[in-house]
C-alpha cells in the first residue's frame, strides 16, 4: 500500500481521535497517500500535491512553499510490515486515513481481513471525502464510515467533490457519519442544500469549525454551537488540535 512517508518511514501513529463520532477514542492511524480531490487549505497536501500538477494551494504564496517531490513522500508497505508497525501498540481501534483511503481499496481489505482474523476485536474507521464507492469487499469489513464531503471552498469542480451515487450509498449505510467543515455562513447554507439534496438524516450530521489553531477554532465555536442546536446536528472539535496543534504524526 502507498503510505504516506514521514522521518523516512510510513505514517503511522497510535494517539486519539480528535474528531466526529468516535472523538476522544484511542486511536491507530495509518495515512495513506493519494487523493483524487485536491482541496485549496488541505493539510494533508503532502499526499497529492505533486510537482507539476496545476493544482492551487493557500499555501503558494508562503515563503518557502512548494509542491512535493511524489517519490519523495511516499512508502509501500506490504500488509505484513503495517501489521509489524502496528503490533508494538496496546490497541485495537484503527483509523485509516489519507489522503482518501478509498483510492486502495484491496490492499485495505488485505490489511483489515488479516487483522480480524488474528484478533475479532479490531475496529475498523475509515476517513473518506465520500466521493467513491466501497467495494463489498471493504464494505463486510469496515465498522465506521465518517464521511466529510467538501465544499465550494475546497475549490474542487462541483463534478468531482459532489457524487450523487456515492451520497446515496453513504446515506443509506448504517455504518455512515458525515462531518462537515464549516468556516462561515455560506458554508453552512450549503451543507443545508445537501441535506436536503441528499436527505441526510441530521442526527448524523456533525459540524466542525474550521481552523489549525486553537484560537480559529473557539472564534467560530458559539456561533457554530447555535447552529447545531438549531438545525439537530452534532458539534465537533478538533480535539488533536488543542493538545499538540497542527503537527504530523500525533
Ligand atoms: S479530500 Fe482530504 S486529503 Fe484530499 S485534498 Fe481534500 S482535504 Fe486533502
Amino acid at each position: 500500500m502507498k503510505i504516506a512517508k514521514f522521518n523516512g518511514k510510513g505514517e503511522i501513529f497510535y494517539t486519539i481521535q480528535g474528531e466526529g463520532k468516535s472523538l476522544g477514542k484511542p486511536t491507530v492511524f495509518i495515512r495513506s497517500s493519494l487523493c483524487n480531490l485536491h482541496c485549496i487549505w488541505c493539510d494533508t497536501d503532502y499526499t497529492w500535491n505533486w510537482k507539476n500538477t496545476p493544482y492551487p494551494h493557500v499555501f503558494d504564496q508562503t515563503p518557502g512553499y512548494e509542491k512535493y517531490d511524489k517519490k519523495e513522500q511516499i512508502v509501500e508497505l506490504s500488509t505484513a510490515q503495517i501489521i509489524e508497525e502496528i503490533a508494538p501498540y496496546a490497541c485495537k481501534n484503527l483509523v485509516l486515513t489519507g489522503g482518501e483511503p478509498l483510492l486502495q481499496q484491496k490492499a485495505w481489505v488485505e490489511l483489515m481481513a488479516q487483522l480480524r482474523k488474528k484478533d475479532a476485536g479490531y475496529w475498523f474507521e475509515v476517513e473518506t471525502n465520500g466521493t467513491l464507492l466501497p467495494s463489498s469487499e471493504f464494505d463486510a469489513l469496515i465498522d465506521q464510515y465518517n464521511v466529510s464531503p467538501k465544499l465550494e471552498n475546497s475549490n474542487n469542480s462541483m463534478k468531482i467533490r459532489e457524487k450523487p451515487e456515492a451520497y446515496a450509498f453513504f446515506r443509506q449505510s448504517p455504518k455512515a457519519w458525515f462531518k462537515f467543515v464549516i468556516a462561515q455562513q455560506a458554508d453552512l447554507e450549503e451543507v443545508l442544500e445537501l441535506i436536503k439534496k441528499y436527505d441526510l438524516p441530521s442526527h448524523k450530521v456533525y459540524l466542525m469549525p474550521e481552523g489549525t489553531t486553537p484560537e480559529q477554532l473557539k472564534s467560530k465555536q458559539s456561533w457554530l454551537v447555535e447552529q447545531c442546536k438549531q438545525y439537530g446536528f452534532h458539534y465537533t472539535d478538533r480535539l488533536h488540535i488543542h493538545i499538540y496543534g497542527s503537527k504530523r504524526g500525533v
